[in-house]
C-alpha cells in the first residue's frame, strides 16, 4: 500500500513540478507511535497487543484519521493510510492533516469485553499523543461508534474533572448519546453515493436500473447500497470476508443487512442470492463497481475482467497503480478514494465542530452540508481533469498537494 500511495503522490508531484523541498517534507511522516500493551483475556491469560498511530502531516490542522482493527495493520499500512488521509482532508478543504492507526488483530477472535479492554488499554498507551486539537481518531475497518465511545471515556477519565468535558471532540464517529453527530453513521456511504450521482449527472445518464456490485458490506458498503437502491439502481452482487453472492434481479440491501446482523456478520447463506466464486466477483456483469473493503483488491489479475464502466472507491487504496493503468486504457472511469470516500471525514469534521461549539445539528442539515462540500470537491476534480488533461486520481492529488504547497510557501520552514 505504501508503494501505491507513494507512486500516486510522485506522479502528481511530477506533473505540477512540486517544489523539491516541500516534496521532501510530504514524502515522510511526522510522527509514528508503536505501542505494545498487555490485556487480560476472559480466560485469565494476558495477551500482548501491538498498536499503531502514524501522524503524517499537520500543516493544515490537527491530524485526523481512523483506527482499524485488522490482521493486516502494520507500520507500513498505517503510514500509507495516514498519507491518504492528508490528501483526503486537503482535497476536501478541511482544516485537518492526516493520520491513521489501529491494532494488528482479528476482532472476530475476541469477545466484546475483551475488545473493550483492548481499546481502553490502547487509548491509555497512546496517552496525550492524541487529543481534540492534536490528533482525532475515528472509526475505520472493524471499529465503530462503540469503539469510539470507549476511547472517549478512557481519554476523558485520565483528565482532571474540570478538563473532562472539554475533550468531547478527541474522537469522532461517536454514538449520538455520547456526543456523536446525526448522519455520521451514513456519511461515508452517502458520500460514495453522492459522487456516483454527480458522475451520472456529469455523463447525463440515469442511475435507475443500473447494476452495481459491492465488495464489503460494512458501514460503507451497506449505506452506499442503501442510497443507490433508493435511487432505483440494482445491487447484483456482494462480497465480504466470508464469500460472494450474486442475484441478477437484485439483492435487497435492507434484507441483506438484517440477515448479516443475525448471521454473525456474514453474507453467506442469504436466500436472496446465490454463492459465486470470490475469484469471479470483479468480473461479474455490472455498470458500477464499489470496492468498499480493504486495499489492493483490484490488481493486474482481475482488472482486465472488469465490466463496470465506473469504479467508485469506497475503500482506501483498493486499486493498485498497475491495475489502474489497465482500467484507464479500457475506458473505465474511477472516482478515486480520496474523493469518493471523503464523506466520512467531512461528517467527522461536522461532529467535531458541533462538539467544539456546543451545537447540535439536525440530520437534514448535516446531509445538506455534506452534499455541498462533496459537490464542490467533485467539480474541482472534474475541472482539473479537463484543464490539465489528467485522470481523476491525479487531478485529486494535484489539488490536495497544491493546497499544502501553498501553505508551506506562505509560512516557510521553522526556524
Ligand atoms: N476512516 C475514515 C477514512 O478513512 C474516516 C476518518 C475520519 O473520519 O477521521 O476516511
Amino acid at each position: 500500500m505504501l508503494d501505491n500511495v507513494m507512486r500516486q503522490f510522485n506522479n502528481a508531484a511530477d506533473i505540477i513540478d512540486l517544489n523539491k523541498n516541500i516534496r521532501k517534507i510530504l514524502e515522510v511522516t511526522n510522527n509514528e507511535f508503536v505501542v505494545h500493551f498487555p490485556v487480560r483475556m476472559d480466560n485469565g491469560e494476558v495477551e500482548i497487543f501491538t498498536g499503531y498511530r502514524v501522524q503524517h502531516n499537520n500543516a493544515l490542522g490537527p491530524y485526523k484519521g481512523g483506527l482499524r482493527y485488522h490482521p493486516t495493520v502494520d507500520i507500513d499500512a498505517a503510514r500509507a493510510l495516514a498519507m491518504w488521509m492528508t490528501w483526503k482532508t486537503s482535497l476536501a478543504g478541511l482544516p485537518y492533516g492526516g493520520a491513521k492507526g489501529g491494532i494488528q488483530l482479528d476482532p472476530t477472535k475476541y469477545s466484546q469485553d475483551e475488545l473493550q479492554r483492548i481499546t481502553r488499554r490502547f487509548t491509555y498507551a497512546l496517552g496525550d499523543n492524541i487529543g481534540p486539537e492534536l490528533d482525532i481518531p475515528a472509526p475505520d475497518v472493524n471499529t465503530n461508534p462503540q469503539t469510539m465511545a470507549w476511547i472517549l471515556d478512557t481519554y476523558m477519565s485520565t483528565k482532571s474533572p474540570n478538563e473532562r468535558s472539554k475533550n468531547l471532540h478527541v474522537v469522532t464517529g461517536k454514538p449520538i448519546g455520547a456526543g456523536g453527530s446525526e448522519g455520521r453513521d451514513r456519511a461515508t456511504g452517502y458520500g460514495v453515493f453522492l459522487t456516483i450521482k454527480f458522475w451520472a449527472e456529469h455523463k447525463n445518464i440515469s442511475l435507475k436500473g443500473k447494476k452495481f456490485i459491492v465488495q464489503g458490506f460494512g458501514n460503507v458498503g451497506y449505506w452506499a447500497s442503501h442510497f443507490l437502491h433508493e435511487e432505483g439502481a440494482l445491487l447484483t452482487a456482494v462480497q465480504d470476508a466470508y464469500g460472494s453472492i450474486y442475484n441478477e434481479s437484485g439483492i435487497h440491501p435492507e434484507q441483506l443487512l438484517d440477515y448479516v446482523k443475525a448471521n454473525k456478520g456474514s453474507i453467506l447463506g442469504f436466500s436472496g442470492g446465490n454463492p459465486v466464486d470470490n475469484a469471479d466477483f470483479f468480473g461479474l456483469d455490472c455498470d458500477i463497481c464499489i470496492p468498499a473493503a480493504l486495499g489492493n483488491q483490484i490488481t493486474v489479475k482481475n482488472a482486465p475482467q472488469i465490466k463496470a464502466s465506473l469504479i467508485a472507491e469506497g475503500a482506501n487504496g483498493p486499486t493498485d497503480v498497475k491495475a489502474e493503468e489497465i482500467l484507464l486504457k479500457n475506458g473505465v472511469d474511477i472516482i478515486p478514494d480520496i474523493l469518493c470516500n471523503s464523506g466520512g471525514v467531512i461528517g467527522s469534521y461536522f461532529e467535531w465542530l458541533q462538539n467544539r461549539n456546543g451545537e447540535i445539528w439536525q440530520l437534514d442539515e448535516v446531509l445538506e452540508k455534506l452534499e455541498k462540500k462533496m459537490r464542490e470537491s467533485f467539480s474541482k476534480v472534474m475541472q482539473k481533469t479537463k484543464t490539465e488533461k489528467i485522470d481523476a486520481r491525479t487531478a485529486a492529488f494535484v489539488i490536495a498537494i497544491e493546497r499544502l504547497e501553498e501553505a508551506y510557501v506562505q509560512r516557510g520552514i521553522f526556524p
